[in-house]
């Protein structure tokens, strides 16, 4: 499934203390540090989102959230868009939503292969799937997706 993302914010909730401004360099442009990688970056806030940005509401309301994350309607998103370090633009919170052959939904599995599901007998085919097909694969994604299919689950 092609991933798109809803800005719903809910991945960038607690990435307060890894997205971390270093200090201020001009009125929209701040030095950043993506602490898991170590990478230094300077982030200038979207010109379309300035005005979101200048409302420190829900900052201060969630302080472990991302200082760029500001709602926007129903939504919260990213004001720094452009510059955002690369685990952000690339991260996908589900790849695969898998159900019964019914549709029940059963579970979700992120970017990252993780399974995130309750189903006990899902998790044991799961598990073996990560034994015979190693992520490190290239085609992990999609023969994993034929392991579940051919187990009788639907992978959307
Ligand atoms: S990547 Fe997923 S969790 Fe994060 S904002 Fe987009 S839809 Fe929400
Ligand atoms: S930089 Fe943007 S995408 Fe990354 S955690 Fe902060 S708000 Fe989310």
């Amino acid at each position: 499934m092609a991933f798109t993302c809803r800005q719903c914010g809910t991945c960038c909730m607690y990435l307060g203390d890894y997205i971390v401004i270093d200090h201020q360099i001009g009125q929209f442009e701040f030095a950043c540090e993506s602490v898991s990688t170590g990478t230094q970056f300077v982030a200038r806030i979207d010109e379309n989102k300035r005005e979101l940005f200048c409302d420190h509401t829900f900052p201060d309301e969630h302080p472990h959230a991302c200082r760029f994350l500001r709602p926007d309607g129903n939504l919260l998103r990213c004001t720094i868009h452009g510059d955002s370090p690369a685990q952000c633009k690339f991260y996908r919170c589900v790849i695969m939503r898998i159900t019964d052959p019914a549709g029940n939904p059963l579970g979700t599995v992120t970017g990252t292969f993780n399974l995130h599901s309750d189903d006990t007998v899902l998790r044991t085919i799961w598990e073996h799937a990560e034994k015979i097909i190693p992520e490190s694969l290239l085609d992990a994604e999609e023969r994993r997706r034929e392991y579940l299919t051919a187990h009788g689950y639907r992978v959307e």
